[in-house]
């Protein structure tokens, strides 16, 4: 059997004003042939369904197209989207015949021209593929499940945990698939829009009413006839027309419980909105207060209004700005994007010191430069290898390490991953697990510094992943939606 394979990921954050094009996939990764299985090793969704299908029984051999990753950030163009295009036709028709199709993708990127890339570039491979060839799609939760999307797949899995898990993801997804081509099942699919967004201050599934969500998926998952259940709290900077959260479930040849399933997932969602609205951000300000008086650090401020890994620019100075004006002395370490003062550190050369407005220049919406003063204390950058949500490497282009009194900045050109892995201080012989307090540009991944963390602050920061979901000016999202609209009743039976 021949299982074609492909990887196409960008988180749309609308809000942001970076488009994402081809050098951004570049800057993640963009591999074809060989190259998508052998980074694929141990990592992401297509790294755990080659892990299953490996060691499956099942005759098959793999036919990688192509796969590209951009993280997350502004609208796709339409250049960049055709590529993808072009690239996706040419590989199925090049693949043909294959017996199956497994599509890892992120399911919330946005192009100029298609507000639904993943629902475009499955209808293509439907047409391509014709009816009989099962599609099955790995999507990120926070994916915006559409029309398009459904109806061109056989079967769907979304990542169960928060944090990401995208091998476990691939893992179910290969199950499926092998079920199916084995003719032990015959997916059957329905999926249910549930009108709500929310910030994402409760989307940890450790805890809370996540986890209540994600938990009555899970026990789905156990009721005979259930193939996979899969809830989608759609990451909420996605301003296009089917925007919102869905809830879509998989049975064995069983419709009408697919259809009964994924109702009970969506009025579950909607009977939990008010506590998934809760908001436990605090202004920088007391936020600064409260590391500084904190018994022990590593204390984890976590920037939600400039979180790189839901789309923005990496450049907010606002914690910052407050560090600077609380004059504080404790060691405090934090990363920032600009090319200018990466550009102007270098010139002045290790050792040297220099004033220049930092950040705050990509974002002319929320951001604004701050004038500090640092001192040059090494220079670094490029491609670093390391597993960060599914991502193998990533590359921050130059990069400086400056210092202003007890704040350490990593000023780099590209975004990378803003300072969510302790490896982007380490690079610069720095140890995070010795400072006070650390920004994260990110508003639930900080995992990675789990083994050093007394406690996590999350700071209300503007930005183009702020939680302050009504400040944002929507244009296409359907309305009415909760919380932006009066909607008291809804129900999904
Ligand atoms: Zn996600």
């Amino acid at each position: 059997m021949r299982i074609a394979i492909a990887k196409f990921g960008q988180e749309t954050s609308t809000f942001s004003p970076v488009a994402t094009t081809l050098d951004t996939f570049k800057l993640y990764g963009l591999y074809e042939g060989q190259q998508v299985l052998d980074k694929a090793k141990g990592v992401g969704a297509v790294g755990g369904f080659l892990d299953v299908a490996e060691s499956s029984e099942l005759d098959w051999t793999p036919v990688p197209l192509f796969g590209a990753w951009a993280g997350a950030s502004g609208v796709i163009t339409a250049e960049t989207l055709k590529y993808f295009e072009d690239k996706l036709i040419a590989g199925l028709q090049a693949a043909k015949p294959v017996d199956a199709f497994f599509f890892d993708l992120h399911g919330a990127g946005q192009a100029e021209n298609q507000p639904d890339t993943e629902g475009h570039l499955l209808a293509i491979s439907r047409e391509i593929l014709g009816d009989d060839v099962p599609i099955i799609i790995a999507l990120d939760h926070h994916a915006n499940l559409t029309q398009m999307m459904v109806e061109n797949a056989n079967g769907l899995v979304a990542h169960r945990t928060q944090p990401h898990n995208p091998f476990d993801t691939g893992q179910q997804a290969a199950r499926m698939l092998i079920a199916q081509l084995r003719g032990e099942i015959a997916p059957t699919m329905a999926w249910q829009k549930i009108p709500m967004i929310t910030h994402q201050e409760q989307f940890l599934t450790s805890h809370g009413p996540m986890k209540e969500w994600f938990d009555l998926a899970r026990e789905m998952e156990t009721r005979p006839g259930v193939v996979s259940a899969s809830t989608f709290p759609m990451q909420p900077w996605l301003d296009v027309p089917e925007g919102g959260w869905a809830a879509a479930v998989v049975t064995n040849n069983d419709p009408a419980l697919a259809r009964e399933l994924a109702a009970e997932l969506a009025d579950k969602a909607w009977q939990l909105r008010d506590q998934f609205w809760v908001m436990d951000s605090v202004t920088p300000e007391v936020a600064i207060r409260r590391a500084v008086a904190a018994e022990n650090g590593v204390v984890i401020l976590s920037d939600t209004g400039d979180a790189v890994f839901g789309g923005a620019t990496g450049d907010s100075t606002t914690i910052l700005t407050e560090m600077l004006r609380q004059q504080i002395t404790q060691p405090a370490l934090l990363t920032l994007v600009d090319p200018e003062v990466v550009g102007i550190a270098i010139n002045a050369g290790v050792g040297s010191e220099i004033t220049v407005q930092l950040g705050g220049k990509l974002d002319h919406n929320f951001g604004q430069p701050v004038e500090i003063t640092a001192e040059v204390v090494k220079i670094g950058g490029g491609r670093i290898e390391a597993v960060v949500i599914g991502l193998e490497s990533f590359d921050l282009g130059r990069a400086v390490l400056l210092k202003a009194g007890s704040i350490q900045i990593v000023v780099c050109e590209a975004r990378g991953i803003g300072g969510n892995h302790p490896i982007v201080y380490r690079h610069f012989g720095v140890e995070p697990a010795e400072a006070k307090m650390l920004v994260v540009k990110t508003a639930s991944n900080w995992q990675y510094y789990r083994d050093m963390t007394s406690e996590v602050i999350r700071v209300n920061t503007p930005g183009a992943t702020m939680s302050r979901l009504q400040d944002f000016d929507w244009q296409q999202l359907p309305r009415p939606i909760y919380p932006l609209d009066d909607l008291p009743q809804w129900s999904a039976r």
